[in-house]
């Protein structure tokens, strides 16, 4: 059993739903004091009702390094600094690269991948003041393994994180805070969805789980790379995806 999240402050932004509300469920029922950070106050305000144990929210964007500065010293005041950074809000608009407008570009990029260096900036100095400083991004399969028609710059954001991840590992070491990254495959959220029910059985059908995962899956994924346990991997990623990204052809999967 993990024990060394007990009381540990933990910021999870995208957290009012979807995988970053279960890794907030996650780590709250571990006894982390986790503030739950998404733009819509009232929904992130209930998320951390629903949580109970010293939870509280903070309305902040990902987008906006200010907001995210105010949240941070929010945090460390009500909870006395920030141990853990679980940079999770992300977004994932549906266009193909002909129809794509330069402005949807940067909107995904702005808020998938910059928003995660203006979240690592915004806690760090807190991060560096920790015994366990940890950052876990939620990056995905897609774009660092796998493509797929409509998401170009959701993906190439999603490879981003990847490599803003490798430096940062490099350059927190010093202080001892480690930088990892959890690649989910499907996870059923409210997102997902949203994406329709065709969707959702192909996916199934392409996992040798035969199974969609659930947000919790990549919540104790993050426990995971999150506890003193892990202080000895930095710079790396867990594929989360029931096998997904494994069969080299669709009758690889047919024929077990
Ligand atoms: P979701 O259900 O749509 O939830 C997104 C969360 O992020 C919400 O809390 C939303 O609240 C918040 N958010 C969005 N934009 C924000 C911003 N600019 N600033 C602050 N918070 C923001 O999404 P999800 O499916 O859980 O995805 C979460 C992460 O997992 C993303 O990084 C996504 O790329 C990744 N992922 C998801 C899947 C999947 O199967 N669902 C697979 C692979 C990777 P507000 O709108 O109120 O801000």
């Amino acid at each position: 059993m993990l024990t060394s999240i007990k009381g540990r402050s933990v910021v999870v932004t995208g957290a009012s739903k979807g995988i970053g509300k279960g890794i907030a469920r996650v780590f709250a029922n571990q006894g982390a004091r986790v503030m739950v950070v998404a733009r819509g106050a009232e929904a992130a305000a209930a998320t951390a009702r629903e949580f109970g144990n010293g939870a509280q929210s903070y309305s902040a964007d990902v987008t906006d390094f200010a907001s995210l500065q105010a949240m941070a010293k929010a945090t460390a005041e009500a909870f006395g600094g920030i141990d853990i950074l679980c940079a999770n809000a992300g977004i994932f608009p549906h266009v193909k690269i002909e129809e794509m407008s330069p402005d949807d570009w940067d909107h995904v990029l702005g808020t998938n991948l910059k928003g995660n260096f203006l979240s690592v900036k915004a806690c760090l100095p807190y991060l560096k003041k920790s015994d366990q400083g940890r950052v876990v991004l939620t990056s995905s399969i897609t774009g660092p393994i796998t493509g797929f028609p409509g998401w170009a710059h959701y993906g190439a954001s999603k490879s981003g994180q990847l490599g803003f991840m490798r430096t940062a590992c490099i350059e927190l070491a010093k202080y001892g805070i480690t930088i990892n990254a959890v690649m989910p495959g499907n996870i059923i959220t409210e997102g997902l969805e949203d994406l329709g029910e065709d969707y959702l059985a192909t996916m199934v059908a392409s996992i040798p789980l035969k199974k969609l995962g659930v947000v919790e899956d990549i919540g104790n994924a993050a426990l995971f790379l999150a506890s003193k346990e892990a202080h000895y991997i930095t710079g790396q990623t867990i594929v989360v995806d029931g096998g997904q990204t494994v069969p080299e052809s669709l009758e690889a999967l047919e024929q077990a």
